[in-house]
Protein backbone atom coordinates (compact mmCIF):
# COMPACT_ATOMS: atom_id res chain seq x y z
CA UNK A 1 0.00 0.00 0.00
CA UNK A 2 2.98 2.23 0.20
CA UNK A 3 3.75 2.49 -3.68
CA UNK A 4 -0.38 3.12 -3.67
CA UNK A 5 0.35 6.22 -1.53
CA UNK A 6 3.66 7.47 -3.84
CA UNK A 7 2.42 6.53 -6.77
CA UNK A 8 1.61 10.13 -8.89
CA UNK A 9 -1.04 8.62 -11.43
CA UNK A 10 -1.24 10.55 -14.66
CA UNK A 11 -4.85 11.16 -16.14
CA UNK A 12 -7.06 8.12 -17.15
CA UNK A 13 -6.40 9.33 -21.45
CA UNK A 14 -3.13 9.20 -21.29
CA UNK A 15 -3.02 5.71 -20.08
CA UNK A 16 -2.30 2.67 -22.49
CA UNK A 17 -2.66 -1.12 -22.30
CA UNK A 18 0.26 -2.63 -20.55
CA UNK A 19 1.14 -6.07 -21.95
CA UNK A 20 -0.66 -8.65 -20.63
CA UNK A 21 2.15 -10.15 -18.95
CA UNK A 22 2.42 -7.85 -16.10
CA UNK A 23 5.07 -7.84 -12.64
CA UNK A 24 3.25 -8.17 -10.00
CA UNK A 25 3.94 -4.49 -8.68
CA UNK A 26 1.86 -3.23 -10.72
CA UNK A 27 -1.18 -4.19 -9.59
CA UNK A 28 -0.82 -1.18 -7.33
CA UNK A 29 -0.49 1.63 -9.85
CA UNK A 30 -3.43 -0.15 -11.85
CA UNK A 31 -5.21 -0.32 -8.75
CA UNK A 32 -4.68 3.35 -8.61
CA UNK A 33 -5.62 3.62 -11.92
CA UNK A 34 -9.25 2.30 -11.42
CA UNK A 35 -9.82 4.08 -8.19
CA UNK A 36 -9.99 7.47 -10.37
CA UNK A 37 -11.00 6.04 -13.54
CA UNK A 38 -14.50 5.24 -11.04
CA UNK A 39 -13.72 8.95 -9.58
CA UNK A 40 -15.75 9.77 -6.58
CA UNK A 41 -19.53 8.59 -6.22
CA UNK A 42 -22.04 11.28 -6.65
CA UNK A 43 -25.19 12.06 -4.44
CA UNK A 44 -28.28 10.27 -4.59
CA UNK A 45 -30.09 13.35 -5.92
CA UNK A 46 -27.23 13.89 -9.29
CA UNK A 47 -27.35 10.36 -9.69
CA UNK A 48 -30.26 11.03 -12.33
CA UNK A 49 -27.79 13.57 -14.37
CA UNK A 50 -24.62 10.82 -14.24
CA UNK A 51 -23.86 9.93 -17.35
CA UNK A 52 -20.75 7.47 -18.79
CA UNK A 53 -17.55 9.39 -19.03
CA UNK A 54 -17.15 11.06 -22.36
CA UNK A 55 -14.39 9.78 -24.37
CA UNK A 56 -12.28 11.96 -26.72
CA UNK A 57 -14.15 14.46 -27.09
CA UNK A 58 -17.21 12.48 -28.19
CA UNK A 59 -20.65 13.74 -27.87
CA UNK A 60 -22.52 12.14 -24.99
CA UNK A 61 -24.77 9.57 -25.90
CA UNK A 62 -28.14 10.17 -24.64
CA UNK A 63 -29.82 9.09 -21.08
CA UNK A 64 -31.21 5.51 -21.33
CA UNK A 65 -34.84 5.00 -22.09
CA UNK A 66 -36.16 3.61 -18.85
CA UNK A 67 -38.00 0.88 -20.36
CA UNK A 68 -35.06 -0.58 -21.14
CA UNK A 69 -34.54 -1.89 -18.42
CA UNK A 70 -37.41 -4.10 -18.64
CA UNK A 71 -36.58 -5.20 -21.83
CA UNK A 72 -36.17 -9.22 -22.88
CA UNK A 73 -32.36 -10.34 -22.31
CA UNK A 74 -31.33 -11.79 -25.77
CA UNK A 75 -30.73 -15.76 -25.25
CA UNK A 76 -27.85 -16.31 -28.09
CA UNK A 77 -29.61 -18.60 -30.89
CA UNK A 78 -26.86 -21.07 -30.87
CA UNK A 79 -27.17 -22.69 -27.41
CA UNK A 80 -28.97 -25.78 -27.90
CA UNK A 81 -32.51 -25.75 -28.27
CA UNK A 82 -33.05 -27.64 -24.75
CA UNK A 83 -30.86 -25.48 -22.59
CA UNK A 84 -32.27 -22.38 -24.56
CA UNK A 85 -35.39 -23.00 -23.10
CA UNK A 86 -34.78 -23.89 -20.14
CA UNK A 87 -33.44 -20.61 -20.07
CA UNK A 88 -36.13 -18.34 -21.76
CA UNK A 89 -38.67 -19.98 -18.97
CA UNK A 90 -36.37 -19.17 -16.36
CA UNK A 91 -36.21 -15.27 -17.33
CA UNK A 92 -40.19 -15.36 -18.42
CA UNK A 93 -40.80 -15.94 -15.04
CA UNK A 94 -39.50 -12.68 -13.77
CA UNK A 95 -40.58 -11.51 -9.92
CA UNK A 96 -40.76 -7.79 -8.83
CA UNK A 97 -38.64 -6.47 -6.58
CA UNK A 98 -39.26 -7.65 -2.59
CA UNK A 99 -40.94 -4.36 -0.84
CA UNK A 100 -38.27 -4.22 1.52
CA UNK A 101 -36.05 -2.52 -1.29
CA UNK A 102 -38.64 -0.22 -1.50
CA UNK A 103 -37.78 3.50 -0.13
CA UNK A 104 -41.20 3.69 1.27
CA UNK A 105 -40.18 1.08 3.54
CA UNK A 106 -37.19 3.22 5.44
CA UNK A 107 -34.21 1.63 5.72
CA UNK A 108 -33.58 -0.13 9.49
CA UNK A 109 -29.87 -1.21 10.97
CA UNK A 110 -28.78 -4.09 9.83
CA UNK A 111 -28.09 -7.17 12.07
CA UNK A 112 -25.50 -9.35 11.29
CA UNK A 113 -23.42 -12.00 14.33
CA UNK A 114 -26.09 -10.36 16.80
CA UNK A 115 -24.00 -6.84 15.79
CA UNK A 116 -25.98 -3.86 14.74
CA UNK A 117 -24.80 -1.70 11.78
CA UNK A 118 -26.88 1.54 11.73
CA UNK A 119 -27.75 2.96 8.16
CA UNK A 120 -25.14 4.67 6.13
CA UNK A 121 -21.93 2.91 7.93
CA UNK A 122 -19.35 0.80 7.85
CA UNK A 123 -18.04 -1.54 10.38
CA UNK A 124 -15.39 -3.98 10.39
CA UNK A 125 -15.60 -7.44 12.33
CA UNK A 126 -14.43 -10.84 13.01
CA UNK A 127 -17.04 -13.88 11.53
CA UNK A 128 -15.60 -17.05 13.22
CA UNK A 129 -15.60 -20.36 11.57
CA UNK A 130 -16.84 -22.53 14.33
CA UNK A 131 -18.40 -22.14 17.94
CA UNK A 132 -16.06 -23.39 20.21
CA UNK A 133 -15.18 -22.36 24.00
CA UNK A 134 -11.68 -23.32 23.74
CA UNK A 135 -9.30 -24.38 20.99
CA UNK A 136 -9.13 -22.55 17.25
CA UNK A 137 -12.32 -20.76 16.27
CA UNK A 138 -10.54 -19.67 12.96
CA UNK A 139 -11.70 -16.18 13.13
CA UNK A 140 -11.98 -14.20 9.57
CA UNK A 141 -12.43 -10.57 8.86
CA UNK A 142 -15.79 -9.12 7.30
CA UNK A 143 -16.69 -5.84 6.81
CA UNK A 144 -20.38 -4.96 6.73
CA UNK A 145 -21.37 -1.59 4.12
CA UNK A 146 -24.88 -1.02 4.95
CA UNK A 147 -26.48 1.84 2.87
CA UNK A 148 -28.51 4.98 3.73
CA UNK A 149 -30.81 3.17 1.48
CA UNK A 150 -32.75 -0.12 1.37
CA UNK A 151 -31.73 -2.56 -1.19
CA UNK A 152 -30.41 -6.09 -1.55
CA UNK A 153 -27.92 -7.69 0.06
CA UNK A 154 -24.51 -8.50 -1.44
CA UNK A 155 -22.30 -10.97 -0.16
CA UNK A 156 -18.73 -10.81 -2.01
CA UNK A 157 -16.68 -14.06 -1.03
CA UNK A 158 -12.70 -14.73 -1.67
CA UNK A 159 -10.42 -17.57 -1.14
CA UNK A 160 -13.22 -20.29 0.16
CA UNK A 161 -9.86 -22.27 -1.60
CA UNK A 162 -6.67 -21.23 0.42
CA UNK A 163 -4.35 -21.05 -2.02
CA UNK A 164 -6.75 -19.11 -4.93
CA UNK A 165 -5.63 -15.27 -3.85
CA UNK A 166 -6.82 -13.23 -6.67
CA UNK A 167 -10.05 -12.83 -4.60
CA UNK A 168 -8.55 -11.68 -1.47
CA UNK A 169 -6.46 -8.81 -3.51
CA UNK A 170 -9.76 -7.90 -5.18
CA UNK A 171 -11.48 -7.89 -2.21
CA UNK A 172 -9.06 -6.09 0.27
CA UNK A 173 -8.19 -3.52 -1.87
CA UNK A 174 -12.19 -2.45 -2.73
CA UNK A 175 -12.12 -2.73 1.53
CA UNK A 176 -9.42 -0.26 1.48
CA UNK A 177 -10.04 3.96 1.48
CA UNK A 178 -8.97 4.42 -2.33
CA UNK A 179 -12.29 2.66 -3.03
CA UNK A 180 -14.06 2.86 0.32
CA UNK A 181 -15.70 5.83 2.18
CA UNK A 182 -16.99 9.42 1.88
CA UNK A 183 -17.00 10.13 -1.96
CA UNK A 184 -15.16 6.82 -3.04
CA UNK A 185 -16.87 4.74 -5.11
CA UNK A 186 -18.40 2.42 -2.35
CA UNK A 187 -20.01 5.41 -0.17
CA UNK A 188 -22.26 4.21 2.62
CA UNK A 189 -24.01 7.32 2.66
CA UNK A 190 -25.45 6.56 -1.27
CA UNK A 191 -25.26 3.03 -1.17
CA UNK A 192 -28.54 1.44 -1.66
CA UNK A 193 -28.62 -2.05 0.27
CA UNK A 194 -25.78 -4.15 1.98
CA UNK A 195 -22.52 -5.17 0.93
CA UNK A 196 -20.63 -7.99 3.01
CA UNK A 197 -17.36 -8.43 2.08
CA UNK A 198 -15.43 -11.85 3.44
CA UNK A 199 -11.85 -11.33 1.38
CA UNK A 200 -10.55 -14.87 2.97
CA UNK A 201 -13.04 -18.07 4.36
CA UNK A 202 -10.52 -20.34 4.27
CA UNK A 203 -8.05 -18.65 6.58
CA UNK A 204 -6.61 -21.68 7.58
CA UNK A 205 -5.72 -23.16 4.02
CA UNK A 206 -4.55 -19.08 3.29
CA UNK A 207 -2.31 -19.51 6.12
CA UNK A 208 -0.70 -22.89 5.10
CA UNK A 209 -1.05 -21.51 0.94
CA UNK A 210 -3.28 -24.91 0.47
CA UNK A 211 -6.81 -25.35 -1.60
CA UNK A 212 -8.55 -27.43 1.22
CA UNK A 213 -8.76 -26.85 4.99
CA UNK A 214 -7.11 -29.04 7.53
CA UNK A 215 -9.42 -31.66 7.25
CA UNK A 216 -8.34 -32.16 3.85
CA UNK A 217 -11.61 -31.72 2.61
CA UNK A 218 -13.07 -28.81 0.39
CA UNK A 219 -15.03 -26.65 1.59
CA UNK A 220 -16.58 -25.66 -2.05
CA UNK A 221 -18.01 -29.22 -2.36
CA UNK A 222 -19.91 -29.19 1.62
CA UNK A 223 -22.63 -27.25 1.01
CA UNK A 224 -25.19 -26.31 3.01
CA UNK A 225 -22.99 -28.61 5.27
CA UNK A 226 -24.46 -30.23 8.67
CA UNK A 227 -24.21 -28.58 12.68
CA UNK A 228 -22.98 -31.93 13.91
CA UNK A 229 -20.34 -33.54 10.72
CA UNK A 230 -16.90 -33.16 10.16
CA UNK A 231 -15.27 -29.59 10.55
CA UNK A 232 -15.59 -28.35 6.95
CA UNK A 233 -19.25 -29.60 7.31
CA UNK A 234 -19.47 -27.67 10.04
CA UNK A 235 -17.64 -24.82 8.74
CA UNK A 236 -20.48 -24.67 5.85
CA UNK A 237 -23.33 -25.05 7.89
CA UNK A 238 -22.30 -21.81 10.10
CA UNK A 239 -21.53 -20.04 6.43
CA UNK A 240 -24.70 -21.34 5.23
CA UNK A 241 -26.89 -20.11 7.93
CA UNK A 242 -25.32 -16.81 8.99
CA UNK A 243 -23.54 -15.54 5.90
CA UNK A 244 -25.39 -16.94 2.68
CA UNK A 245 -28.90 -17.76 3.55
CA UNK A 246 -29.64 -14.13 4.41
CA UNK A 247 -28.21 -12.73 0.83
CA UNK A 248 -29.93 -12.01 -2.16
CA UNK A 249 -26.84 -12.35 -4.53
CA UNK A 250 -23.37 -13.86 -4.27
CA UNK A 251 -20.38 -13.26 -5.65
CA UNK A 252 -17.43 -16.28 -5.06
CA UNK A 253 -14.35 -15.36 -6.43
CA UNK A 254 -11.92 -18.30 -7.43
CA UNK A 255 -8.71 -18.85 -9.50
CA UNK A 256 -7.66 -22.62 -11.38
CA UNK A 257 -6.30 -24.83 -9.48
CA UNK A 258 -2.74 -25.85 -9.62
CA UNK A 259 -0.86 -26.15 -12.57
CA UNK A 260 -3.05 -24.38 -14.92
CA UNK A 261 -4.68 -20.88 -15.40
CA UNK A 262 -7.81 -19.33 -16.23
CA UNK A 263 -8.73 -15.66 -18.18
CA UNK A 264 -11.25 -14.34 -16.44
CA UNK A 265 -14.83 -15.81 -16.82
CA UNK A 266 -18.04 -15.67 -15.20
CA UNK A 267 -19.27 -19.21 -14.39
CA UNK A 268 -23.26 -19.24 -13.86
CA UNK A 269 -26.42 -21.53 -14.50
CA UNK A 270 -27.98 -19.37 -16.92
CA UNK A 271 -31.09 -20.59 -16.13
CA UNK A 272 -31.44 -19.16 -13.43
CA UNK A 273 -32.71 -15.69 -13.29
CA UNK A 274 -31.27 -13.49 -10.68
CA UNK A 275 -27.82 -15.57 -11.73
CA UNK A 276 -28.23 -14.91 -15.24
CA UNK A 277 -28.97 -11.46 -14.67
CA UNK A 278 -25.40 -10.75 -12.18
CA UNK A 279 -23.31 -12.79 -14.85
CA UNK A 280 -24.24 -10.22 -17.54
CA UNK A 281 -24.25 -7.39 -15.28
CA UNK A 282 -20.46 -8.17 -14.63
CA UNK A 283 -19.37 -6.80 -17.91
CA UNK A 284 -16.77 -9.18 -18.59
CA UNK A 285 -16.77 -11.07 -22.08
CA UNK A 286 -16.46 -14.95 -21.34
CA UNK A 287 -19.84 -16.71 -19.35
CA UNK A 288 -19.59 -20.29 -18.52
CA UNK A 289 -23.14 -21.95 -18.32
CA UNK A 290 -22.72 -24.49 -15.65
CA UNK A 291 -24.89 -25.61 -12.72
CA UNK A 292 -21.61 -25.93 -10.52
CA UNK A 293 -20.72 -29.14 -8.77
CA UNK A 294 -22.63 -30.93 -6.21
CA UNK A 295 -22.47 -29.27 -2.68
CA UNK A 296 -20.40 -26.01 -4.46
CA UNK A 297 -21.92 -22.77 -3.41
CA UNK A 298 -23.38 -21.81 -6.44
CA UNK A 299 -25.55 -24.63 -7.02
CA UNK A 300 -26.73 -25.14 -3.68
CA UNK A 301 -27.65 -21.19 -3.29
CA UNK A 302 -28.94 -21.63 -7.21
CA UNK A 303 -31.37 -24.55 -5.57
CA UNK A 304 -32.27 -22.32 -2.37
CA UNK A 305 -33.05 -18.98 -4.91
CA UNK A 306 -30.49 -17.34 -3.82
CA UNK A 307 -28.29 -15.85 -7.43
CA UNK A 308 -24.82 -16.66 -7.04
CA UNK A 309 -21.84 -16.62 -9.77
CA UNK A 310 -18.53 -17.60 -9.46
CA UNK A 311 -15.77 -15.62 -10.87
CA UNK A 312 -12.29 -17.33 -12.22
CA UNK A 313 -9.48 -15.52 -13.07
CA UNK A 314 -6.05 -16.19 -12.82
CA UNK A 315 -4.39 -19.50 -10.91
CA UNK A 316 -3.88 -20.49 -7.50
CA UNK A 317 -0.62 -18.96 -5.74
CA UNK A 318 -0.17 -16.30 -8.50
CA UNK A 319 -1.62 -12.39 -7.69
CA UNK A 320 -2.73 -11.98 -11.99
CA UNK A 321 -2.71 -7.98 -11.56
CA UNK A 322 -5.18 -8.38 -14.69
CA UNK A 323 -7.54 -10.95 -12.69
CA UNK A 324 -7.87 -8.47 -9.54
CA UNK A 325 -8.34 -5.29 -11.68
CA UNK A 326 -10.71 -6.84 -13.83
CA UNK A 327 -12.84 -8.83 -10.37
CA UNK A 328 -12.69 -4.92 -8.83
CA UNK A 329 -14.46 -3.41 -11.79
CA UNK A 330 -16.86 -6.67 -12.13
CA UNK A 331 -18.07 -6.36 -8.74
CA UNK A 332 -18.63 -2.42 -8.84
CA UNK A 333 -20.37 -2.80 -12.67
CA UNK A 334 -22.65 -4.97 -10.83
CA UNK A 335 -23.55 -3.26 -7.70
CA UNK A 336 -24.10 -0.46 -10.39
CA UNK A 337 -26.48 -2.22 -12.27
CA UNK A 338 -28.08 -3.63 -8.85
CA UNK A 339 -29.02 0.25 -8.77
CA UNK A 340 -27.11 -0.09 -5.63
CA UNK A 341 -24.56 2.53 -6.42
CA UNK A 342 -24.91 5.69 -8.69
CA UNK A 343 -23.67 5.36 -12.27
CA UNK A 344 -23.61 3.39 -15.13
CA UNK A 345 -21.83 0.08 -15.60
CA UNK A 346 -19.74 -0.70 -18.07
CA UNK A 347 -20.27 -3.75 -20.63
CA UNK A 348 -18.44 -5.37 -22.93
CA UNK A 349 -18.29 -5.00 -26.82
CA UNK A 350 -19.52 -9.02 -27.47
CA UNK A 351 -20.23 -11.79 -25.11
CA UNK A 352 -19.19 -15.45 -25.29
CA UNK A 353 -22.16 -17.48 -24.04
CA UNK A 354 -20.52 -20.76 -23.73
CA UNK A 355 -22.14 -24.66 -23.13
CA UNK A 356 -19.68 -26.78 -24.33
CA UNK A 357 -15.79 -26.86 -24.87
CA UNK A 358 -12.73 -28.77 -26.60
CA UNK A 359 -9.53 -29.86 -25.25
CA UNK A 360 -6.50 -29.94 -26.46
CA UNK A 361 -3.95 -32.56 -25.07
CA UNK A 362 -0.76 -33.74 -25.26
CA UNK A 363 0.44 -37.00 -27.66
CA UNK A 364 4.00 -37.04 -26.14
CA UNK A 365 5.45 -37.16 -22.60
CA UNK A 366 8.02 -34.65 -21.90
CA UNK A 367 8.21 -30.59 -21.26
CA UNK A 368 5.55 -27.87 -22.11
CA UNK A 369 6.43 -25.07 -23.39
CA UNK A 370 3.14 -23.08 -24.20
CA UNK A 371 3.16 -20.60 -27.06
CA UNK A 372 -0.42 -19.65 -27.21
CA UNK A 373 -1.37 -18.37 -23.57
CA UNK A 374 -4.54 -18.71 -22.07
CA UNK A 375 -6.45 -15.90 -23.74
CA UNK A 376 -5.32 -16.74 -27.37
CA UNK A 377 -7.53 -16.52 -30.03
CA UNK A 378 -5.98 -19.64 -31.93
CA UNK A 379 -6.67 -21.22 -35.39
CA UNK A 380 -7.46 -24.93 -36.29
CA UNK A 381 -3.97 -26.31 -36.80
CA UNK A 382 -1.95 -23.69 -35.04
CA UNK A 383 0.99 -24.60 -32.98
CA UNK A 384 -0.06 -23.91 -29.45
CA UNK A 385 2.54 -25.38 -27.50
CA UNK A 386 6.08 -27.66 -27.94
CA UNK A 387 7.19 -30.51 -26.07
CA UNK A 388 10.56 -31.67 -25.70
CA UNK A 389 12.20 -34.30 -23.81
CA UNK A 390 15.89 -33.91 -21.63
CA UNK A 391 16.44 -37.31 -22.76
CA UNK A 392 16.19 -36.66 -26.17
CA UNK A 393 17.39 -33.51 -27.04
CA UNK A 394 17.10 -31.86 -29.95
CA UNK A 395 13.56 -33.98 -30.67
CA UNK A 396 10.49 -31.28 -30.53
CA UNK A 397 6.94 -32.21 -30.83
CA UNK A 398 4.60 -29.66 -31.81
CA UNK A 399 1.19 -29.56 -30.19
CA UNK A 400 -1.70 -28.09 -32.41
CA UNK A 401 -4.96 -26.78 -32.06
CA UNK A 402 -7.83 -29.19 -33.44
CA UNK A 403 -10.13 -26.16 -33.75
CA UNK A 404 -10.40 -22.16 -34.12
CA UNK A 405 -11.20 -20.98 -30.74
CA UNK A 406 -10.66 -19.00 -27.96
CA UNK A 407 -8.39 -20.25 -25.38
CA UNK A 408 -10.32 -20.29 -21.99
CA UNK A 409 -7.38 -21.97 -19.86
CA UNK A 410 -3.83 -23.45 -20.14
CA UNK A 411 -1.69 -25.53 -18.14
CA UNK A 412 0.77 -23.90 -16.27
CA UNK A 413 2.98 -27.17 -14.83
CA UNK A 414 5.45 -28.04 -17.63
CA UNK A 415 5.73 -31.68 -16.98
CA UNK A 416 3.30 -33.85 -19.19
CA UNK A 417 2.43 -37.55 -20.28
CA UNK A 418 0.77 -38.59 -23.54
CA UNK A 419 -3.16 -37.28 -22.97
CA UNK A 420 -2.51 -34.44 -20.65
CA UNK A 421 -4.50 -31.98 -20.87
CA UNK A 422 -2.35 -28.70 -21.68
CA UNK A 423 -5.66 -26.34 -22.74
CA UNK A 424 -9.60 -25.62 -22.55
CA UNK A 425 -11.02 -24.00 -25.35
CA UNK A 426 -14.05 -22.43 -26.54
CA UNK A 427 -14.64 -22.75 -30.42
CA UNK A 428 -15.83 -20.04 -31.59
CA UNK A 429 -17.84 -20.19 -35.64
CA UNK A 430 -20.17 -16.91 -35.15
CA UNK A 431 -18.95 -13.49 -34.47
CA UNK A 432 -15.23 -14.33 -35.47
CA UNK A 433 -14.63 -10.57 -36.62
CA UNK A 434 -15.75 -8.97 -33.59
CA UNK A 435 -13.72 -11.21 -31.52
CA UNK A 436 -10.88 -10.58 -33.37
CA UNK A 437 -11.46 -6.60 -33.24
CA UNK A 438 -10.36 -7.20 -29.44
CA UNK A 439 -7.26 -9.03 -30.15
CA UNK A 440 -4.13 -7.61 -28.96
CA UNK A 441 -0.27 -7.40 -30.65
CA UNK A 442 0.35 -11.41 -29.59
CA UNK A 443 -3.19 -12.51 -30.61
CA UNK A 444 -4.73 -12.82 -27.03
CA UNK A 445 -8.61 -11.22 -26.19
CA UNK A 446 -8.24 -7.98 -24.42
CA UNK A 447 -10.46 -8.35 -21.90
CA UNK A 448 -13.30 -5.44 -20.92
CA UNK A 449 -11.87 -3.37 -17.57
CA UNK A 450 -8.19 -4.91 -18.44
CA UNK A 451 -7.41 -1.53 -20.43
CA UNK A 452 -9.10 1.04 -18.44
CA UNK A 453 -12.77 1.38 -17.92
CA UNK A 454 -14.81 0.28 -20.96
CA UNK A 455 -16.38 2.96 -23.28
CA UNK A 456 -20.22 3.37 -23.42
CA UNK A 457 -22.80 0.87 -24.82
CA UNK A 458 -26.74 -0.09 -24.50
CA UNK A 459 -27.62 -3.66 -23.91
CA UNK A 460 -28.45 -3.47 -27.96
CA UNK A 461 -24.75 -3.38 -29.57
CA UNK A 462 -23.47 -6.02 -27.14
CA UNK A 463 -23.08 -9.02 -29.45
CA UNK A 464 -24.11 -12.59 -28.22
CA UNK A 465 -21.81 -15.39 -29.82
CA UNK A 466 -23.05 -18.99 -28.70
CA UNK A 467 -20.47 -21.56 -28.07
CA UNK A 468 -22.90 -24.58 -28.14
CA UNK A 469 -21.89 -28.20 -27.41
CA UNK A 470 -21.30 -30.19 -23.88
CA UNK A 471 -18.69 -30.02 -20.98
CA UNK A 472 -17.08 -33.19 -21.31
CA UNK A 473 -17.38 -34.91 -18.17
CA UNK A 474 -19.92 -32.95 -16.85
CA UNK A 475 -18.20 -29.56 -16.09
CA UNK A 476 -16.06 -27.56 -17.81
CA UNK A 477 -13.06 -28.09 -15.49
CA UNK A 478 -13.64 -31.77 -15.87
CA UNK A 479 -10.87 -32.95 -18.05
CA UNK A 480 -7.87 -31.38 -15.76
CA UNK A 481 -8.66 -33.73 -12.97
CA UNK A 482 -6.76 -36.33 -11.97
CA UNK A 483 -7.14 -40.28 -13.33
CA UNK A 484 -10.24 -41.27 -11.28
CA UNK A 485 -11.91 -38.48 -10.70
CA UNK A 486 -15.42 -38.00 -11.00
CA UNK A 487 -17.58 -35.73 -12.88
CA UNK A 488 -17.19 -33.39 -10.06
CA UNK A 489 -14.02 -31.59 -10.64
CA UNK A 490 -13.68 -28.17 -11.16
CA UNK A 491 -12.37 -25.37 -10.20
CA UNK A 492 -14.65 -23.24 -8.24
ZN1 LIG B 1 -11.46 -22.22 -6.32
Amino acid sequence: MKLLNRLQTPPLHDYRKPSLKLNIPKIAFRIVLICQSLGPTVSEGDSAKVGPPARNNEPKPPPRAKKRRFAPIKIANQIPMRRRKEIEKALGEREGSPTKWSRNEGTKNHIFMRKRVKPGTIRHMEYELLDVEIGESWPVPISVIHGSRPGPVVTLLGAIHGDELVGPLALTYLCGPNFMGPERVIDASVLAGTIRIVPIINLPGYRRMIRDFPDGRDLNRCFPGKPDSNTTSRVAHKLWSKLISSSDYVVDLHSAAKGRTNIPQIRANLAHPSSNRIARSFGIETILDSEGPRGSLRRVANEEGIACITYEGGGSDEADPESVQISMYGIINLLRSLRMLPGYPSKPRFRILASGSVWIRSDQGGLLDVLAPAGSFVEEGEIVATITDPELPGVQHDVVSPIRGLLISSATHPFVNSGSPIGHLLPVKRGVSTLKKRLDDEGCLIISGSDGEPPWREDEEIEDIAIFGEWSGGSPDAEWGPAGSTDEEEDN
